[in-house]
């Protein structure tokens, strides 16, 4: 059977471990799914800005050189030898950088003569078949690798012209790509690549960054792909992770209140189970304290009364033992009385200028029986001036009877009691000392807790309630005062209690 604490700890375990756990897989499940729909989503979002990207760079490439090509076909046009005016409009259009008119024979319409060699890239593109075949599919064309481009124009008499040009790659850059790429707003990079997957543009350096996707363009720069780079900070997974630390955090911060929250209480509870072991120990010890004196105050009294002892010294001991035991019983039954009303918040205290010296001398003079019986040493030494001092004389008698009757209780074989008053520091002095038991340096400060008995067995057979220090506590403290502990176990006690001398 596991004792009460046991099953409390086993139980508060439980209430932490299983509501955590089923947090905490709740929590993992969920962000699991969140992170791959998350990265889904991410994905499905990042591809479309791609090809939306894409699209937009295709358009604006198409309308410069749409807005070219109209401008040589008006200069065909309008001109028989249009060297010039199509000089002009090359001026005019950095993004090309170089441009042939061929007839439909292959015959060179502009410039005069082939450059640097150009013949041997441009010739074949523009043979008469190639020239046919444009004139019949009607459309642009972009071949060797985005490097040329073909239009199918017009000559001055409706005869088709081929214009074929060359982009100058820097002109594409600046205004087609960082022109359109570098104003679109997210969190990626984007990056165009050439045939050869040889970075030609990019909104910011790629370094660390993970290609996320690629989309290729279309007819304007067929060979060509716009990439999507992921930055580690922008991951969504990154996103993930900042959030499982979060819930962590909160995770742990819950489990830590509820740790708190259980202690806490188990440390209550302990002390309740503690106060209510003690609590019945003060019962057993009181109805114990009570009856030992009741039953020799009966039996003395029986023996009297029946008449049977005829020696006088005898009787006259017989009434000393019933007066003793009897004034035990009042001692008792005052400190049990007193216990309750402190502890109801009942006591008051009646404060009155006060002689030190016949109330120490009085209370002493209680114990003078069993202290000449038990061969005490007794010392009292009170300072000659010592002035009035305000107090309520029947509580601080009681707490001097307590110090006292300790000091009796828990001697040994040096039977000595001292007790000295004086002014210090502007306060009454009274210190009780015994060369008794002693008390253990880790004791002293639970001896003035109420119930509180030494070791349990240590102070078995000497009796007590344990609520006879906690009282001298309370009635030094009521007066402004307070009462300290010096104690050596096996060489003696010394408990002074010190109060102001104009009372609390
Ligand atoms: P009790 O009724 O047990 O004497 P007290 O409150 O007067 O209760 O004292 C609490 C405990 O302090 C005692 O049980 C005893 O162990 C210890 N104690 C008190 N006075 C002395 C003393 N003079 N010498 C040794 N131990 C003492």
């Amino acid at each position: 059977m596991l004792s009460p604490s046991a099953r409390f700890s086993a139980l508060a375990l439980l209430a932490i471990v299983a509501p955590a756990t089923i947090v905490a897989v709740l929590g993992y499940v969920s962000i699991r799914q969140w992170e791959a729909s998350s990265e889904l989503l991410y994905r499905e979002q990042a591809r479309d800005m791609a090809a939306m990207a894409a699209e937009k760079v295709e358009m604006t490439l198409r309308r410069s050189e749409d807005a070219f090509l109209d401008r040589v076909q008006a200069a065909l046009r309008s001109d028989a030898s249009p060297q010039h005016a199509v000089d002009d409009v090359l001026a005019g259009s950095p993004l090309i950088r170089r441009l042939y008119l061929v007839g439909a024979k292959g015959e060179l319409i502009y410039p005069r003569a082939w450059q640097d060699g150009d013949q041997a890239v441009f010739g074949p593109l523009l043979s008469e078949s190639a020239v046919r075949r444009l004139a019949r599919d009607g459309k642009r064309e972009v071949i060797a690798n985005n490097q040329v481009c073909l239009a199918l124009l017009t000559g001055r008499s409706g005869e088709p012209v081929v214009a074929a040009f060359v982009r100058d790659p820097d002109t594409l850059r600046r205004e087609i790509l960082e022109a359109t790429l570098g104003t679109l707003e997210s969190s990626t990079i984007i990056a165009v690549l050439d045939h050869e997957g040889r970075t030609v543009y990019s909104r910011a350096p790629i370094g660390e960054a993970q290609r996320l996707l690629s989309v290729g363009f279309r007819e304007g720069l067929p060979d060509w792909r716009l990439a999507v780079y992921q930055t580690p900070a922008g991951s969504p997974r990154q996103a993930v992770r900042r959030q499982v630390m979060l819930f962590t955090a909160a995770l742990g911060v819950l489990v830590a209140v509820i740790v708190a929250g259980i202690v806490m209480t188990w440390r209550l509870m302990r002390r309740e189970t503690e106060m209510a072991r003690l609590k019945s120990d003060f019962v057993a010890n009181v109805s114990h304290d009570l009856k030992t004196p009741l039953s020799v105050i009966r039996m003395f009294g029986e023996t009297l009364e029946m008449g049977r002892v005829t020696d006088e010294g005898r009787r006259q001991e017989y009434y000393r033992v019933i007066t003793r035991e009897g004034e035990r019983l009042s001692r008792l039954i005052d400190n049990v009385l007193d216990f309750s009303r402190i502890e109801g918040g009942r006591q008051t205290y009646d404060m009155a200028p006060t002689p030190v010296e016949p109330l120490i001398r009085s209370t002493l003079e209680a114990f003078a029986y069993p202290l000449a019986q038990q061969g005490f040493k007794v010392e009292v030494s009170v300072a000659p001036d010592l002035p009035d001092v305000t107090m309520d004389a029947d509580a601080v008698g009681q707490a001097l009877t307590n110090l006292i009757d300790n000091a009796i209780k828990y001697s040994a074989d040096d039977r000595s009691l001292t007790v000295d008053a004086r002014v210090a520091d502007g306060r009454l002095v009274v210190a009780v000392s015994d060369r008794g038991l002693g008390i253990a340096p880790e004791e002293q400060a639970k001896i003035f807790e109420k119930f509180y008995r030494v070791g349990r067995s240590d102070t078995q057979g000497r009796r007590g309630s344990g609520v006879g220090l906690a009282l001298v506590r309370h009635v030094a403290e009521a007066h402004g005062g307070d009462v300290v502990v010096e104690s050596t176990p096996g060489a003696g006690s010394r408990f002074t209690v010190s109060l102001p001398l104009g009372g609390a």
